[in-house]
């Protein structure tokens, strides 16, 4: 039977809840326990493919096309695993199951509430994920803040979830800030106590608080923390700031947090193997090349909505003794070259609809032009081939996405996708199988045939204009199973020209970087420092 660690948040949003569940699961891991992890969105749209990404951050993709939460992203980041769409519940989705149950019938004339129906259905789904999973421990994270009305039914279910499963079983961490007031220098634990008072009074007790703090929480600040909050002084951990998110782990790790958790769940002691992780998070820091990389997006002030592409950037960069400065372009306002003048390489990343589409088309022709190394991702990608239709074929075209009555449809819809009107879930989603080309760049990268990467799009290169593009010579080095559907290009004669239909960046983690960033910014390095 799994066991279940419960991470809950206080204060505010924002304290790096989602690291230190990422954290704490790899800490685990690294003593050879098998986790899975879920997380909790307390808001009614079922997935967070129909969110914003900049208001929400980024919507990540999994393997099996589930549009998620970013935190996703960080738990399959730091633990390696692949999680499936069932790892993110949200209100909606809860809800959805237990009308539909509703309308079958299922209930038997009952009256349907919130507690018990809801909470039921909460538990039901947490249990399945771990029980399906075969993971030892199951970390389950409930986004939001204790007190707002929206994670009510969550904290309930998980309360209930400690009774039924004992208290040898369930640990509770609850995650809070401590501010450091600037005229008196003191760390405050108002806040925390304040925090933990309410989930008491949900009837949450909580096991562990690991606090947020800008420096170390002194032992005085512990003790306060231990005596309010009633936990043992080694059950508070800090979580103060660090230069990468990658050292969270060895911090808490070094306050005993992983021997706290195990003895806490009667789990056996064994030893903690992370040298690998260590060495990692050391390159991390101290990557010597530096290099400045343009990201021509759009909003591209909020860094959460493409932190994907960010995290692959630090994995690559560790590997080749770099670090990576990110120059945010906005595509709308490009004006071109002078904004590029001292970049070391470009990317442009995926994205939607027509605001900034001539500016990222500017700036791709740019970085074919000057032969700086340039990445492109999905819209990325389907733009690089408009800029190659328009300024090597000389078509006037462009992707019927922004002008549906182009001349020339380089990029059109997938004709599957014709007709679909809904917007939840209904592109083409996740990882699907890739033949890749030998001889060229990518399979010098990939170093094999058959690769699976995930997707995220509706639109495509048109298969009409494939042969003229490459009698022109833009390479097509990653092709889908079909031979119809392009999904890698290249040019010769070029340091770095790649550009991808798929997403590479949610296949990236740690000491494993994903292979069109590595040689991305290998390309980069080499330009740069020879
Ligand atoms: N808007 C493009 C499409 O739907 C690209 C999507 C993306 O970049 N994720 O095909």
């Amino acid at each position: 039977m799994p066991k279940y660690i419960i991470v809950t948040g206080g204060v505010l949003s924002g304290l790096g809840k989602g690291i230190v569940t990422s954290s704490i699961g790899l800490l685990l891991k690294s003593r050879g326990y098998n986790i899975t992890a879920i997380k909790i969105d307390p808001y009614l749209n079922c997935d967070a493919g129909t969110m914003n990404p900049f208001q929400h951050g980024e919507v990540f993709v999994l393997e099996d096309g589930g549009e998620v939460d970013l935190d996703l992203g960080n738990y399959e980041r730091f633990l390696g695993i692949n999680l499936s769409r069932d790892n993110n519940i949200t209100t909606g989705k809860v809800y959805k199951n237990v009308i539909e149950k509703e309308r079958r019938g299922d209930y038997l004339g009952k009256t349907v509430q919130i507690v018990p129906h809801i909470t039921d259905e909460i538990k039901r789904w947490i249990r399945e994920v771990a029980e399906k999973s075969g993971a030892d421990i199951c970390i389950v994270e409930i986004g939001g803040t204790v007190g707002d009305i929206e994670s009510m039914p969550f904290l309930e279910g998980v309360r209930q979830l400690h009774l039924e499963e004992g208290d040898e079983n369930v640990v509770f961490v609850h995650t809070t800030l401590v501010p450091i007031l600037k005229v008196v220098g003191e760390q405050k634990t108002k806040p925390t106590q304040h925090s933990v008072k309410e989930l008491r009074a949900i009837g949450i007790s909580p096991d562990i608080i690991v606090a947020r703090c800008s420096t170390p929480l002194n032992k005085e600040t512990k003790a306060k923390i231990s005596l309010f909050c009633n936990v043992p002084m080694n059950a508070v951990f800090s979580s103060h700031d660090v230069e990468s998110i990658y050292e969270v782990p060895l911090i808490l790790e070094e306050q005993g947090i992983s021997k706290y958790i195990l003895k806490k769940l009667s789990l056996q002691y064994k030893d903690a193997q992370l040298e690998k992780w260590r060495k990692f998070v050391e390159r991390v820091k101290n990557g010597e090349n530096l290099l400045n990389i343009a990201m021509v997006g759009k909003y591209t002030a909020l860094g959460d909505s493409y932190i994907s592409i960010l995290e692959a950037f630090r994995h690559a960069s560790a590997e080749l003794n770099a670090k990576v400065n990110v120059v945010w372009i906005e595509a709308e306002e490009f004006e071109g070259e002078k904004e590029l003048k001292n970049v070391d390489a470009i990317l442009v990343p995926g994205g939607f609809g027509e605001r900034g589409a001539e500016g990222k088309i500017k700036s791709i022709e740019f970085s074919r032009k000057n032969k700086i190394p340039f990445l492109g991702i999905c819209f990325g990608f389907q733009l690089a081939v408009v800029e190659y239709g328009r300024n090597v074929l000389g078509l006037d075209c462009h992707s019927t996405e922004i002008k549906p009555n182009t001349k020339h449809p380089i990029i059109k819809i997938l004709p599957e996708q014709q007709g679909i009107e809904e917007l939840g879930g209904t592109m083409r989603l996740g990882a699907e199988p890739i033949i890749i080309k030998e001889g060229t760049l990518a399979f010098s990268l990939y170093k094999k045939r058959l690769i699976y990467e995930r997707h995220r799009h509706r639109y495509e290169v048109n298969p009409d204009y494939i042969e003229k593009l490459e009698e022109n010579g833009l390479i097509f080095s990653g092709i889908a199973e079909d031979k119809i559907r392009m999904e890698i290009l290249e040019l010769p004669e070029h340091p770095y020209f790649v550009a991808s239909q798929f997403h590479p960046e949610f296949k990236s983690y740690p000491l494993k970087p994903a292979p069109l960033f590595y040689g991305f910014i290998n390309s980069a390095v080499k330009n740069k420092y020879g």
